[in-house]
């Protein structure tokens, strides 16, 4: 994992310090040696992860922070705050400037790295997130920034694992005003027992657990499906590094090391909670954005576009992992005369009780489609022409069979369709060819005198 870092700080030898230090582990470094030129490069050059002092002269940290913060453009790229050890209270006027993380002077090797490694992880997912998400017309106007700062801090849950009964009390009584629900689980059995892990903003698992290795846990929660992207807080002895690389290494995505420091734990549970539910809030859009991508509005079906990427994708296989594919093509009869009697919100209606008919009609592996306004398309996987032409029938008679009822209208409306088949073979071996086809059936269904199934030939309703 390689990122490009830049370090601010007014201090000549402490810039050389961390730059060495970062370089080492491959790290491209930019330095900055006030606030003005700080922001200047942020902008320009959009570093990964600015790692910045914050006491300096004329602009300090904290307000360099809050204008990154407050730039869209560059609001999304991490800061770690560097603060003196002896000034606790830095630590949460940086997170509230918006500082996503924060070390203390002298920095050491390892925090440093661990800290840097965590946030880059961090902001390749958002990145991946975000560029998805603008690609789509999920933020309609607002900036990311607007939407971080909106993010509901309300409703904090975390399950807390730690067995030495006056430090879990004391943790407990630090979160008090942060996290409205701090669960505690024994781990008797080795495991953690709670259900419904996925309840939690927040995980905060002790590494000096009696009987059971916490590195475990952390494990469990970061494969379970669930979990998967859920904050781990760690609590560490200080010092004992080769236990925190692990931790690094299986995931966990914050520590903080005993002697526990109440302001420092607080600030690190609000600032992995806020990262969580952001990162949920573009999981959730872009998963609807996805839905919006290929389905319809009117009937929840898949759209044109779907069903051509489908077809597509059968034919690129090979004949032979496409045996008996049967295409159906459907078109509503008369449907002009519905909206001209009813109007077009009646119409709208009855289709998607249309939709709703065939789909229920259909196995859930058949695909259903909106080809275009009345007309649908539904492809069929490992059905022969009779039974292609069997399913059709059925479909025709659900149509017209029972009238339509619909709230626009006393009196319900006998809608009937008509239905083209056609299926898979030497001489239909196109998504083309087997779209024609069934236009063709389709064409032949509609001469004939409506409400009627035609493929090869046409089935006479007795
Ligand atoms: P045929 O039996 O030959 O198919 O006749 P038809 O009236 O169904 O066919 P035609 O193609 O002449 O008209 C289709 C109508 O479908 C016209 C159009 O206004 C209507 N339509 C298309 N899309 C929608 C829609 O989304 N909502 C509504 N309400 N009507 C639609
Ligand atoms: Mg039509
Ligand atoms: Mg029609």
């Amino acid at each position: 994992m390689t990122a490009r870092v830049l370090v601010v700080d007014d201090v000549l030898h402490n810039v050389k310090l961390l730059e060495a230090k970062l370089r080492s582990q491959y790290f491209d470094v930019l330095t900055a040696m006030d606030g003005v030129e700080a922001l200047e490069i942020i902008e320009n050059e959009q570093p990964d992860i600015v790692l910045l002092d914050v006491m300096m002269p004329g602009m300090d940290g904290f307000e360099v922070c809050r204008r990154v913060k407050g730039n869209p453009k560059v609001a999304h790229i991490p800061i770690i705050m560097v603060t003196a050890l002896d000034q606790p209270k830095d630590r949460v006027t940086g997170l509230e400037a918006g500082a996503d993380d924060f070390l203390t002077k002298p920095i050491q090797d390892l925090p440093l790295f661990a800290r840097v490694k965590s946030l880059v992880r961090l902001k390749v997912l958002m990145d991946e997130l975000r560029i998805r998400n603008s690609t789509g017309q999920a933020f309609s106007g607002d900036t990311l920034s607007e939407l971080s700062s909106a993010i509901d801090m309300n409703n904090v849950k975390a399950l807390l694992i730690e067995d030495y009964e006056r430090v879990a009390k004391r943790i407990v009584g630090y979160l008090d005003e942060t996290v409205d629900q701090v669960d505690l689980d024994n781990v008797a059995d080795g495991k953690i027992s709670t259900e419904k892990l996925e309840q939690y903003d927040l995980f905060i698992i002790s590494l000096s657990l009696r009987d059971v290795d916490g590195l475990r846990l952390c494990s469990q929660i970061r494969s379970s499906e669930n979990t998967r992207h859920s904050p781990i807080l760690v609590l560490i002895d200080d010092g004992d590094n080769d236990t925190l690389i692990q931790a690094m290494e299986i995931g966990v995505t914050d520590y903080a090391t005993r002697p526990i420091d109440g302001n420092e734990l607080v600030a690190r549970v609000k600032s992995q909670v806020r990262h969580k539910r952001f990162a949920d809030y573009l999981r959730g859009k872009m998963k609807k954005n996805m839905e919006m991508a290929v389905t319809d509005a009117v009937t929840n079906l898949y759209n044109r576009h779907f069903l051509d990427t489908h077809l597509d994708n059968i034919f690129k296989k090979g004949p032979d992992s496409r045996p008996k594919t049967s295409l159906l093509m459907l078109d509503i009869d008369h449907f002009k005369k519905v909206n001209d009697t009813y109007g077009h919100a009646s119409g709208d209606e009855v289709l998607e009780e249309f939709s709703k008919r065939i789909s229920d009609n259909m196995r859930s592996i058949d695909l259903v489609a909106r080809y275009g306004g009345e007309e649908f398309v539904v492809v069929m996987p490992e059905t022969d022409a009779d039974f292609a032409m069997f399913i059709a029938e059925r479909v025709r008679k659900k149509i017209s069979e029972e009238p339509f009822k619909i709230s626009g209208s006393e009196e319900p409306i006998n809608v009937t369709v008509s239905i083209g088949v056609s299926i898979v073979s030497d001489d239909c071996n196109t998504k083309e060819e087997l779209l024609k086809q069934a236009d063709e059936g389709l064409y032949k269904a509609k001469e004939n005198g409506r409400n009627m199934v035609c493929g090869s030939t046409c089935l006479i309703d007795q």
